[in-house]
């Protein structure tokens, strides 16, 4: 830990700042993950220890439940699922993804002490909780999962007060930190990061948080090593700054920032961009064409007419009607075109889902007029390395690639895989990956510029021979809050 020191943050408690000069880029810490576990509803997909998404997985004779890639990942996962394997039996349930995670917390701290490592710069003791400032909903949830927790911890395992169960508990719900698969695009888990749980938050940060399961080999000998997150620094930040990572997207105007940040962490945040309301105003308002603005009341108008529509955008689409999806982004981004700046957040919404659906129907050509409209509204809002940012570019970038529209494509491509060198890092898979398209669409863009004729009828036999496999089916959301959301 020479890059980083624990100090008293005024008016935040505990906080971490720079010990040293940080690069953008630079690796101001990594730490695997104390305890994880997969999701309940990952538990079929996922591998129980290197967390990667599988088609086949072998399950746990034992208990049924806990599933691997293989011999490998099995015998690597055996000394965190041990009790867990004895306890499910036992119970001849499998309790809910919390107290999976709380237990899995108490049987390390039984083998190894509230201090696992040399580098750890808090106990798990020490961490908040937040227990007394939850709302009556919560605290209910709460006292069930301690109920379930206590039937499910075995008698044979060190006993705990109700008081610290629920202490770990409250750490959970308020710390965990969301785990992804091994390309960072989903998340399947949740797990604690000790050291994490010390950095504060900012809207406007200076360092980013990223998941890396490193790689195939490593996960094979290293215990745990398939979980660690790395803190990455997104600008210069000298000695005594403190780091700061941003818990919400800032994608919210300033009062929902804290309004969910108070929800979720029990904080009022103070950061500038919400004390001064820093482009509150582009996120909410209206076009200015050649100096004049819509009305107030038009942009209202307009703002709530979208509201609406994406309410139902989002019903068309858990419904996988996705022609119905495109009808309605396009007659909405009709009715907004003229009135709402393209900076408006609802706007932007529209046009991700727009360019987002279409490219899983194939229409990469008008996709792509539209995912390059949202990242030029992105970047006038995010910070320049904003890793949402990177992946925003990388997926235009793509979009305007199977378009054909070769220049772009590769010239957004250059420019995610300059963002997520800095906040995924070179061994990243998707860095890896976005390093590979990089060099396809350079050579691509150089036989363009030779020959169009010949890059065209070769494009053409190449799509017909390979179906675009690159867009996945569009999700809801990506990965945007960083720790765990209720
Ligand atoms: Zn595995
Ligand atoms: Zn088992
Ligand atoms: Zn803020």
């Amino acid at each position: 830990m020479e890059n980083v020191e624990v100090f008293d943050s005024p008016g935040k408690g505990r906080g971490l700042r720079a010990a040293k000069d940080l690069w953008a880029g630079d690796v101001v810490f990594s730490e695997p993950s104390f305890a994880a576990v997969v999701f309940d509803n990952m538990a079929e997909h996922v591998c129980h220890s290197c967390f990667r998404r599988q088609q086949k997985l072998q399950r746990c004779g034992q208990c049924r439940f806990a599933q691997y890639c293989d011999r490998t990942c099995q015998r690597a996962g055996w000394n965190e699922h041990k009790q867990e394997c004895g306890a499910i039996k036992t119970f001849g349930k499998v309790p809910n993804e919390n107290v999976r995670l709380a237990a899995r917390i108490l049987w390390r701290i039984e083998k190894e002490g509230e201090v696992v490592s040399d580098t750890q710069l808090t106990t798990l003791e020490d961490l908040e909780d937040h227990v007394a400032d939850m709302p009556a909903d919560d605290l209910k949830d709460l006292k069930v999962d301690i109920h379930n927790f206590l039937d499910y911890w075995p008698h044979n395992s060190k006993q705990h007060k109700v008081d610290y169960i629920s202490h770990i508990f409250g750490v959970i719900n308020c710390n965990g930190f969301m785990v992804s698969d091994q390309r960072g695009l989903q998340a399947v888990g949740v797990g604690l990061f000790p050291n994490l749980c010390l950095v504060n938050h900012n809207c406007w940060p200076n360092c980013t948080v990223i998941l890396n399961h490193g790689n195939q080999s490593a996960v094979n000998t290293m215990f745990h090593s398939q979980r660690r997150i790395e803190l990455r620094a997104l600008g210069k930040i000298a000695p005594g700054e403190e780091v700061t990572v941003a818990y919400v997207d800032f994608l919210n105007v300033s009062s929902e920032r804290q309004r969910l940040l108070k929800q979720q962490y029990f904080f009022d945040c103070t950061c500038q961009h919400c004390t001064e309301h820093i482009k509150d105003d582009i996120m909410m308002g209206g076009k200015e064409v050649d100096g004049n603005k819509p009305s107030k009341e038009l942009v209202k108008e307009i703002t709530e007419f979208s509201l609406q529509t994406l309410q139902k955008i989002d019903k068309a689409r858990i419904d996988a009607q996705y022609h119905e999806v495109v009808k309605l982004c396009r007659a909405c981004l009709e009715k907004q075109e003229p009135v709402l700046a393209d900076t408006h957040l609802y706007k932007l919404r529209i046009l991700s889902t727009l360019s987002e659906t279409l490219s899983y129907l194939q229409f990469f050509e008008e996709a792509a007029g539209h995912a390059r409209k949202m990242v030029e509204g992105y970047m006038k809002l995010y910070q320049p390395n904003n890793a949402q940012l990177g992946m925003a570019t990388m997926r235009a970038g793509v979009t305007h690639w199977h378009a054909g529209l070769i220049e772009v494509g590769h010239s957004m491509i250059c420019k995610a895989y300059a963002i997520l060198l800095i906040t995924h890092g070179a061994t990243h898979p998707i860095t890896k990956d976005l390093e590979a398209m990089r060099m396809q669409t350079e050579m691509e863009l150089r036989m363009f510029q030779q020959n169009e004729y010949v890059y065209y009828s070769m494009r053409e036999a190449a799509l017909k021979n390979q179906p675009m496999t690159m867009m996945a089916e569009p999700v809801e959301e990506n990965i945007k809050g960083l720790f765990r959301k209720k």
